[in-house]
């Protein structure tokens, strides 16, 4: 399928490559590499610049829960715009759409979740989170608790802290960290489980980790734990059954705050606004939220709260006191106006049930998969998945890095009318949430030509 569009793709190439530089791109070709220049898009796909049409297998960077081209996202933006288009939070101003957010939003919160603070995106919504935890424990008396336990393959931003609280290797390059007062656990990969333990084995053992890293530190030294409920950017790793909840249980045991990165996760995702307490059995202290929190049609980012935190740091001691911390484009109120209208399209759509309902189709559909030679591994939930390629499906030997596996396979399925996200020797995918069966069978279908058309070249 293509639609006639007025672009001259290769001049904006030559542009592109003179002024933009991208993030997290190979600066080996930043210069020189062909590019996608995504120009249009519609439901759940888009239109590149010369009006090939590709099935969005990413929805965007995990966020366009709704899909592309809704009316009445541009309407309720350009309405915003039009009444009041910026003022900022700071103090005591607020606006009428965060307010009437962030009420929204509290409703669907677990626990006693119900303070929200606006970011402007997910790593200012992790930042902001651990930065309120320092705070936290330092105006109630305990400012010895600044050790933050993370794990290895998580990621949550891209600020120096999240940064430092993220955990791939690989991005690790010339760029400085915070080492001293974070610490990375062994990722709770089930398919990577030393040889010969069984599931449950590797979750007591995960679980242990986390409590053998807080005695080793001291508990009065330990301020919290992150942790995504599913590792998202690490590779859609879905941890052995009963990991959140226990690990939640250790953090209670020694008195270390939970910070549930939900940033992917929420928003209909894993079939629920907030996946935490419904999917995981896991009512954390603060939740962090973006992506899907307005669908990507603008940034936008939260952390929520409990009353018990929010509380001890509202009290009239602490007069005077202030929580430092908020961004030009906190609570922005365009921005929120057009979370209500994410909210209102995910509710009437019932787009939650949606992705319980299809969900389980997607995994078996990729899950089909499994029968091609090179993959290793097909994991995820709900919308959320990943294929693992590995150079032997025995030894589950990893394919070598250099062989760029993902990148092979994603230029084999834009052919084919698909993208997905290449991630080293995986390959992504996170579709927007209305997609249909019909959608799911059509990205299949290319995933499968792709494989085998790369394994062919391979032989
Ligand atoms: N947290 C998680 C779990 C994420 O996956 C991401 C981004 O992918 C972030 C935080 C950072 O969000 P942003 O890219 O909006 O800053």
């Amino acid at each position: 399928m293509t639609r006639n569009l007025q672009f001259d793709t290769a001049a904006l190439t030559e542009q592109d490559h003179a002024h933009i530089i991208h993030p997290w791109i190979d600066l080996g070709q930043a210069k020189t590499q062909d590019l996608l220049i995504v120009a249009e898009s519609e439901g759940a796909y888009i239109y590149d610049s010369d009006g090939h049409r590709m099935l969005d297998g990413m929805g965007g960077m995990w966020c366009v829960q709704i899909g592309y081209g809704r009316n009445e996202m541009a309407e309720a933006i350009a309405e915003q715009v039009r009444r009041m288009a910026y003022y900022s939070p700071f103090g005591k101003i607020s606006t009428p759409p965060a307010i009437e957010f962030a009420t929204r939003i509290a409703k669907y919160a677990p626990g006693d979740l119900k303070h929200v603070f606006f970011t402007t995106g997910g790593s200012t919504a992790v930042d902001s989170a651990l930065r309120f935890v320092q705070f936290y424990f330092g105006f109630t008396g305990r400012p010895s608790k600044q050790h933050i336990i993370t794990r290895e393959y998580a990621y949550h931003g891209s600020t120096y802290l999240t940064a430092s609280v993220s955990g791939k290797p690989a991005d690790r390059a010339y760029l400085k960290f915070e080492t001293e007062t974070v610490h990375h656990l062994p990722v709770p990969n089930p398919y990577r489980r030393p040889e010969g333990m069984t599931e449950a084995e590797f979750c007591d053992k995960c679980v242990a980790d986390l409590e053998n890293k807080i005695l080793e530190l001291g508990p009065d030294n330990v301020a919290c734990f992150i942790a995504e409920p599913l590792l998202a950017s690490g590779g859609v790793i879905v941890p052995p059954k009963g990991y959140q909840r226990r690990t939640l249980e250790v953090c209670r045991k020694y008195g270390v705050l939970y910070i549930s990165d939900e940033v992917v996760t929420g928003f209909g995702r894993l079939g629920e606004i907030f996946a935490s307490e419904p999917v995981f059995d896991l009512v954390p202290d603060i939740i962090t939220t973006a992506k899907g929190l307005t669908s990507g049609y603008v940034p936008l980012g939260a952390f929520l709260v409990s009353d018990r935190l929010y509380d001890a740091v509202t009290v009239p001691e602490a007069k005077g006191k202030y929580f430092t911390n908020g961004f030009t484009y906190s609570a922005h109120p365009v921005s929120c106006a057009a979370g209500l209208k994410n909210l209102d399209i995910i509710e009437r759509e019932n787009l939650c049930q949606h992705v319980r309902d299809i969900g389980p189709y997607f995994m078996k559909k990729f899950r089909e998969l499994s029968d091609l030679p090179l993959v290793g591994d097909v994991r995820g939930s709900h919308l959320m998945l990943c294929l693992e390629f590995v150079k032997d499906k025995k030894t589950k030997e990893p394919m070598p890095a250099e062989w760029n596996f993902g990148n092979r396979i994603i230029n084999e399925t834009m052919p084919r009318g698909l993208l997905a996200r290449p991630m080293g020797h995986l390959v992504v995918l996170s579709p927007p949430l209305i997609i249909t069966k019909a959608q799911i069978d059509e990205a299949a279908d290319a995933l499968r030509g792709a494989i085998k058309a790369v394994t062919d070249s391979l032989m």
